[in-house]
């Protein structure tokens, strides 16, 4: 989506897409409030419409208007949230909204917040999908740029037992599995093309959980703060204290959360994600090892003042 000139030596692999995607950003300004999940303090929220090729960059009004790029250089905490830091400014929890934008291929956007979280609203990226409906999409004359994924590019866990790779594929394609010991979760794997439509119907509306053992842990160390039966699924020894809204809820939000966590990549991205049982830190890793490793991935973007959209050149 964005120009990339951040990225040393992209400009070598460029490639003429066959149909070209204009960029988007949103037609007006949307906002609302809410508290962050961790952080529980009560945020307001602005979405609004920017220019091509500025990619989505958080803003924190409470604090000079400094900006933070949605990018994975500025990831700072990845541990429960995916939370960026920049120039001690910090956004947590950004990766249902970011998940939002990516399904409906906004790729400008500036959001302005004026405390340290995104909101969590109800745990999935629900909320966020109806106030870029509210806003409405505007197409720009820019075209999107896509990273195609030419060869795999894998991650694990210290003991090899979690993982996530991406491989070559003609779409952007999750497949996650979740094994937790636990009788109400155990194993789910969910398979998908994702796109607007099946993100919409079939990731965007499932909820983050947690286990009720780890959430005075979480609190001690001052985190979950903001969380209630509303914003997550609660798992406790034998029973749910908020219930799922569907079976397989915890493996579709997982797949949310990595839709969210790709999108720090800066691009469009074409290739399959395998995941299992991994998490916002794999996630992370997964893009910083892929944005390293130039040979596995080529850039796919097109220039709206050729006729033809004769292939653009590397200009590097
Ligand atoms: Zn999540």
């Amino acid at each position: 989506m964005i120009n990339g000139s951040w990225l040393p030596g992209w400009g070598t692999a460029i490639a003429e897409p066959k149909s070209p995607v204009r960029q988007r950003t949103l037609q007006r300004t949307v906002e609302t409030q809410g508290v962050g999940l961790h952080s529980g303090k009560l945020v307001s929220l602005r979405l609004l419409p920017a220019a091509a090729n500025s990619g989505v960059v958080f803003v924190r009004t409470d604090l000079e208007n400094r900006e933070v790029p949605a990018r994975v250089e500025w990831v700072a905490q990845q541990e429960l949230a995916m939370s960026l830091k920049r120039d001690g400014a910090q956004v947590l929890t950004v990766e249902h909204l970011l998940a939002a934008l990516y399904a409906t291929g906004v790729d400008n956007v500036r959001v302005e917040i004026n405390g340290p979280e995104i909101p969590v609203f109800d745990g999935s990226s629900r909320m966020f999908l109806h106030l870029i409906d509210e806003a409405g999409i505007k197409n720009l004359a820019a075209f999107q740029s896509t990273l195609v994924v030419r060869r795999s590019v894998r991650v694990e866990s210290p003991k090899g037992d979690r993982f996530i790779l991406i491989e070559p594929s003609d779409a952007f394609e999750v497949d996650y599995t979740i094994d937790f010991n636990h009788a109400l979760v155990g194993r789910q794997r969910v398979a998908l093309d994702v796109s607007e439509e099946t993100f919409r119907n079939e990731l965007s509306t499932a909820r983050t959980f947690c286990f009720l053992k780890d959430v005075e842990a979480m609190r001690a160390r001052g985190l979950a703060l903001g969380g209630s039966l509303e914003s997550a699924v609660v798992i406790g020894e034998n029973g749910f204290l908020s219930s799922p809204r569907m079976k397989d809820e915890f493996v579709r939000h997982k797949a949310l959360d990595v839709v969210g966590d790709l999108a720090l990549l800066g691009f469009r991205v074409r290739g399959r994600v395998v995941a299992h049982c991994a998490g916002h830190a794999l996630h992370a890793d997964l893009v910083r090892a892929l944005l390293r490793d130039h040979a596995a991935w080529t850039i796919e973007t097109a220039t709206p003042h050729l006729s033809g959209f004769e292939h653009a050149i590397a200009t590097a």
